[in-house]
């Protein structure tokens, strides 16, 4: 007993320990000490899931997140990230799944991915605001304006970072109030650039005096916290702005200055110091000079850092090259500019389109949002549209591609629903027979064919009321509604519907059959337990010959 006690004890003096060692790490993160802090975190979560303390592990994955975002390392940080936002939303802790989500969409839109980017952040902004919890309120909205400065929407974006430093100085969080305001002076930057490329000089200059005063206020708090890594990001957007204004000495000076913060400087740190000294010297006429820092950030590139980066170093790596006359690596140095554009933007030209279209709707927003008493109004306003946007996006999230079939993820997310569901619904496994020996006899192409048709005939085939989703590799799910025996007769309709089907079109000698397992929604069981019951049916149905139904 008294063994037993001390265990007791025991697990949770290690528990407290872990927990002040991962704050420590937290303050090494806001200090410029990332990369320490990166491993400690690490550390505490070997230590968590040896012992089998998954919620601990959970906020290491969450805090590793942001660290491998500061150093360049974000990929890495998404793949802790998305298991802590999977943790906290099985264990329904909305405030920490708000953050964890927050972290992620940073990451993908540093990765170059706006419209997951923003699906994760207007997520994490529902949730904070369910929880009416400021600090996760004040990171959420953060992102959001980051998204929208990214997406070239300094208007939208100097809202939200405005209000994210609100709230941080709401709560007296000094390290947000730095990043934040970082962001809010950037956002103020592409306005200024914006209104360049727009012929409204006065106005362009008058941004990015403004983007300077607020960039000075963050390295001001970042001088006095000890935060060497948003320093340096003060002083590198400080550069850049007044290099814009033609200031080249004020942009020099804050360069030389950088350098002081530049113990322990992570990759992203060093391609933004390097291509930032080429820019200047580009924007001065110095191509010579510019020509080796960019080479050096080029070679920076593979060991990580943002998409962002990547494609301004190209950029000015071109415009050197053609200020020195040299018009073959200049073109060539477009090129990869070019295609670090297209890496990501071909593929998703069109989602691409359709966010564009939903900014410049919220866009609308900004034309009532003078005065200061309707900027609230405003901002609950752009939250709401920012939430239709996460269903519209959603959408496509939950569609396979191969057969145009809601996904897993669907059949997920309506599961939540059938739970409560009252009224009879059946729930049908369908698995291709022999679908291994059609990729073998025919090849791999045809049995994606015959999955994408297969799709079609369910689609065909299907009441307005039953829905099929792809479960995965050739399993397909189907949620029936009503009672238990017309789902049992819709089955069969579809069973040989494929029998049926003239699959010779597709190939010379192909035959596809499906065997189908069924089972009903009985009270008290979930959906999950009778999708059970269905995939039992289904072996069943295989067991006894295939091209079967068994319900
Ligand atoms: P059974 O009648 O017992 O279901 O036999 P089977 O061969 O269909 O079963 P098995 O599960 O062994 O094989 C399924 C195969 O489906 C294996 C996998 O390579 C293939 N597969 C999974 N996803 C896809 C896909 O997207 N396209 C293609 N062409 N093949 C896939
Ligand atoms: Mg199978
Ligand atoms: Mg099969």
């Amino acid at each position: 007993m008294l063994v037993f006690d001390m265990q007791v004890v025991d697990t949770k003096a290690i528990a407290q320990q872990a927990h002040s060692s991962l704050q420590e790490a937290w303050h090494l993160g806001c200090t410029g000490r990332s990369v320490e802090a990166l491993t400690l975190a690490g550390e505490i979560l070997a230590d968590a899931k040896a012992r089998g303390d998954d919620r601990l592990a959970a906020q290491c994955d969450t805090d590793i997140a942001w660290y491998c975002f500061q150093i360049g390392k974000a990929e890495l940080g998404l793949t802790h990230v998305r298991r802590a936002v999977d943790f906290w939303k099985s264990n329904e802790e909305p405030k920490q799944e708000s953050y964890a989500r927050a972290y992620s969409g940073w990451l993908l839109l540093e990765l170059g991915l706006p419209e997951e980017a923003i699906e994760e952040a207007t997520r994490a902004l529902d949730l904070a605001d369910k929880t009416a919890d400021l600090k996760a309120q004040s990171l959420a909205t953060n992102v959001i304006g980051i998204i929208f400065w990214y997406n070239k929407q300094p208007d939208r974006a100097i809202l939200m970072s405005e209000r994210s430093v609100e709230l941080a100085r709401m709560i007296g969080n000094k390290t947000y109030e730095c990043w934040w305001l970082i962001n809010l002076g950037g956002a103020h930057s592409e306005g200024g650039y914006i209104a360049e490329a727009l012929r409204q000089p006065g106005e362009g200059r008058q941004m990015l005096v403004r983007a300077l005063e607020l960039t000075e206020q963050a390295l001001d708090i970042a001088t006095e916290t000890g935060d060497n890594w948003a320093a340096r990001i003060c002083l590198g957007n400080k550069a850049e702005f007044h290099s814009h204004l033609g200031e080249h000495d004020e942009a020099l000076q804050c360069m030389v200055r950088y350098r002081l913060f530049q113990e322990n400087s992570y990759v992203r740190d060093r391609e933004q110091y390097l291509y930032t000294l080429g820019q200047i010297y580009n924007n001065s006429g110095k191509f010579e000079e510019a020509l080796s820092p960019l080479l050096e950030a080029m070679e920076l590139i593979d060991a990580g850092g943002s998409f962002d980066s990547c494609i301004q170093i190209y950029l000015y790596l071109s415009q050197a090259y053609e200020g020195l006359g040299q018009f073959d690596p200049a073109l060539a140095a477009h090129k990869k500019y070019h295609q670090a554009y297209l890496r990501n933007s071909a593929e998703r030209t069109q989602r691409r389109a359709r966010l564009a279209e939903i900014y410049y709707e919220t866009k609308r927003f900004k034309e009532v949002a003078e005065t200061e008493s309707k900027r609230a109004e405003t901002l609950e306003a752009s939250y709401q549209k920012l939430q239709e946007q996460t269903d519209i996006l959603a959408n496509a999230v939950y569609l396979d591609a191969l057969t145009g079939l809601y996904n897993r993820r669907y059949l997920d997310s309506r599961f939540k629903a059938l739970t409560s569901e009252k009224r009879p619904y059946s729930i049908a496994m369908l698995d291709v027979d022999h679908f291994k020996s059609i990729n073998d006899n025919f090849s791999h192409m045809i049995g994606d064919r015959v999955l994408s048709t297969i799709g079609a005939i369910l689609r065909s085939q299907l009441r307005i009321t039953d829905q099929a989703v792809r479960f995965g590799g050739e399993e397909f799910a189907v949620l029936l509604a009503g009672a238990p025996r017309g789902a049992a007769d819709v089955c069969q309709k579809l069973r040989s519907a494929i029998e049926q089907w003239d699959w010779s079109e597709i190939c010379n000698g192909l035959n596809v059959t499906i065997s189908i397992g069924v089972a009903s929604a009985l009270s008290g069981k979930s959906p999950n337990e009778i999708l059970a019951i269905a995939d039992q049916n289904l072996y069943t149905a295989k067991k006894s010959g295939r091209n079967r139904v068994v319900s």
